[in-house]
């Protein structure tokens, strides 16, 4: 960690608006950046995880002059509000609640500075959707964009490739989601299996063709109660015949993917966060789409295979990376890589 004192002048200086799963995710990898600094973090509430940014090195903004009173009540350090955040920073990165990254998009206009969304917004809060291995140029030096959801990251980044090395022609894929992250008490649910949503195809499908526009893409969502990971079984409709060492091998070449092993234990998500635990990864997250080599079937142009995208964690590089295209600062191949190594993706 480099916390917020050490960034210099060449530095992108970024502010985070909401220190939840996501904010403080992003926070931290900002953070590892040789490129780019956190000048503090939003919060509205005085909360543990307020009294953890303060204890991590960031400064701390209250949403509302109305709320810096709650902070201090807390003996909480407040640096400002939101609004001086905002003015403070190159590039803001928004991870507030779903829809109300929409509420704050004129105070990010009014700053003229470029924000990054999340993907709880809908498409429209930003002239550009966002995932660095389908369309990192379409936000280069936008006003704002938006990095795409979880799982509509965790598509696109399995289609993409496997659209370059074999042609696509259409995807159907079966996200069996979890009720809700462990925080999320009041989610659910408990004891039942949801069609979610019934109709289909599941919002999902048009949000990855805000990435990947030209794919034939349908989705169904199945929420289930666990919090580990989403876990999705994609069958896809191949422009050609590969066998199963080519497109193991065409994943294998992916920084943000990787093969997993039934047979070396790594049976459930329980293990793949247990295995991320192990390797000394902050908060257990894996940035990577973890495909099963095993399921991997190929019978000529149907492919079939599960993946498991754990939700807290996939859209973090992806964040990172979309600081660096709306600052204009690095091409889409750099800035991978230099998220990748600075946070230590590849499991
Ligand atoms: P969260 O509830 O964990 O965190 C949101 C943070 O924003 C909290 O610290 C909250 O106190 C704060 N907040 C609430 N109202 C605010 C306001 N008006 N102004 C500033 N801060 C405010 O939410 P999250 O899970 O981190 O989700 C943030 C965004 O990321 C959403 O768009 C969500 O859809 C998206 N997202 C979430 C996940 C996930 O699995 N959690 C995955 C991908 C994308």
């Amino acid at each position: 960690m480099n916390p917020s004192g050490g960034r210099s002048e060449s530095m992108i200086a970024v502010g985070i608006n909401g220190y939840g799963t996501i904010g403080k995710r992003v926070a931290d990898a900002v953070e590892r950046q040789p490129d780019m600094g956190v000048v503090g973090v939003s919060k509205r509430t005085p909360d543990h995880e307020a009294s953890a940014a303060v204890e991590r090195g960031f400064e701390l903004y209250a949403t509302a002059a109305d709320r810096r009173e709650s902070f201090v009540d807390r003996e909480l350090p407040v640096a400002g509000t939101t609004a001086d955040l905002v003015s403070e920073c190159e590039i803001v990165v928004d991870a507030t609640p779903a829809g109300v990254g929409e509420e704050n998009a004129s105070l990010y206009t009014d700053a003229d500075t470029p924000a990054v969304f999340q993907g709880g917004e809908s498409a429209t809060v930003a002239p550009a959707s966002f995932c660095s291995r389908a369309n990192y140029d379409a936000s280069h030096t936008c006003e704002s964009t938006r990095v795409v959801s979880c799982n509509t990251t965790g598509l696109a980044r399995l289609i993409v490739p496997l659209d370059e090395a074999f042609g696509v022609e259409s995807v159907d894929c079966t996200l069996v989601r979890r009720g809700g992250d462990p925080t999320q008490t009041d989610r659910g649910p408990i004891n039942d299996i949801v069609p979610d949503p019934v109709s289909v195809p599941s919002h999902h499908a048009p949000d990855l063709q805000t990435v990947v526009p030209d794919v034939d893409v349908m989705t169904k969502g199945v929420t289930v109660p666990a919090t580990l990971m989403h876990l999705h079984s994609v069958t896809l409709t191949l422009g050609s015949e590969p066998d199963h060492q080519q497109v193991q091998s065409c994943l294998d070449a992916e920084d943000r993917v990787a093969l997993v092993d039934g047979a070396h234990g790594q049976k459930s998500c329980a293990d793949l966060r247990e295995y991320a635990h192990d390797r000394g990864r902050l908060r257990g997250d894996v940035w990577e789409n973890c495909v099963w080599s095993e399921s991997i079937a190929a019978d000529g142009d149907s492919l079939s295979l599960l993946q498991a995208v754990h939700q807290q964690a996939d859209v973090v590089p992806e964040n990172v990376d979309a600081i660096r295209a709306l600052a204009g600062t690095a091409d889409a191949e750099t800035s991978r890589a230099t998220t990748n190594e600075a946070l230590g993706v590849g499991l």
